[in-house]
């Protein structure tokens, strides 16, 4: 069998398999971070995340822009799952042909975004290599009573997302967005959401990650869904790249969020949970109808 009969969600479900038996109170692959108990009130998060040259970037963009994506988009993950951002290694693999301010703005922009979110870069590692790699693993620590896992969905939630979708890359929005640790941050001290991820594969691809894990199933109200400037529907579901978060509230906490408005920011209700085998719908003004879970999948 090849990768691309598997795919990329069949590969990390194998590899799931073959890495188990952690120790007590781990949780690991799976979710956007590893979690893994700190101390007696905290949890620490794990996330590392490679960018590679012809699939994640081009030479032609900006290395600034690169750098800055390759920290905020880690720092995406540890906001997903409520946590804060703290230390990161930076793994590079560079062609020797590279011209070194190549190299440089890349860390320019890494080092700007981690000062912006509160990160530091406190080692990693540089080899040769035929493209450009970045790897970035960054740490994050989230209190025990304020993780959000993507498992804890229940049917009756209502679903929502932190700002307008698509057309994330086609706008170059995807080489200087601001991950959504505030946000988090705000949610889970004060609205305690059941489930959250952030929007990286594409709304229904992710919202797909969230049913999966917690077994439900959705229906999302085609109306409701906010887009970016000139982004069609198809273009908010599927593009993907956007970093915003995608989090479902019980009833009660969503009518509280919604009502007092007090929110510091906008929130957008997109939706609801139903029964796992409902799937996933979509309502518009010809009814409902079934969508098919993709986005962007590497093989
Ligand atoms: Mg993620």
């Amino acid at each position: 069998m090849r990768l691309s009969d598997l795919g990329e969600f069949g590969l990390i479900d194998r590899i799931r398999k073959q890495v188990k038996g952690l120790s007590a109170g781990v949780v690991g692959i799976g979710d956007d971070a590893a979690v893994v108990p700190l101390s007696s009130g905290k949890y620490l998060l794990l996330t590392t995340d490679m960018l590679v040259e012809g699939v994640h970037f081009t030479l032609a963009m900006p290395a600034r822009g690169i750098g800055h994506k390759a920290i905020a988009s880690s720092v995406s993950d540890i906001a997903a799952m409520g946590g804060v951002p703290k230390y990161a290694v930076v793994s590079l693999a560079v062609p020797p042909s590279l011209p070194c301010p190549v190299v440089s703005q890349m860390y320019q922009g890494m080092i700007m975004a981690a000062r912006k979110f509160g990160v530091e870069i406190v080692g990693g590692d540089t080899v040769k290599g035929q493209k450009v790699i970045i790897n970035v693993a960054l740490t994050g620590e989230v209190k025990k009573n304020e993780v959000v896992y993507r498992h804890g969905a229940r049917a009756g939630d209502r679903i929502f997302v932190t700002g307008p979708l698509g057309r994330s890359l086609k706008s170059g929005r995807h080489l200087r967005f601001v991950p959504r640790v505030l946000e988090s941050q705000y949610l889970v001290k004060r609205h305690k959401p059941t489930a959250m991820i952030d929007i990286s594969d594409g709304l229904v691809a992710d919202l797909g990650h969230i049913l999966a894990e917690s077994r439900v199933g959705a229906v999302i109200e085609g109306r409701a869904v906010p887009r970016r400037r000139e982004a069609s529907l198809k273009e908010a579901l599927y593009d993907g790249e956007d970093f915003e978060l995608l989090f479902t509230l019980s009833p009660s906490k969503a009518k509280g969020l919604e009502k007092h408005n007090k929110s510091p920011f906008r929130v957008y209700r997109i939706g609801e949970i139903v029964s796992e085998g409902e799937g996933l719908q979509m309502r518009t003004t010809g009814g409902l109808k079934r969508l098919k879970i993709k986005g962007y999948t590497h093989f």
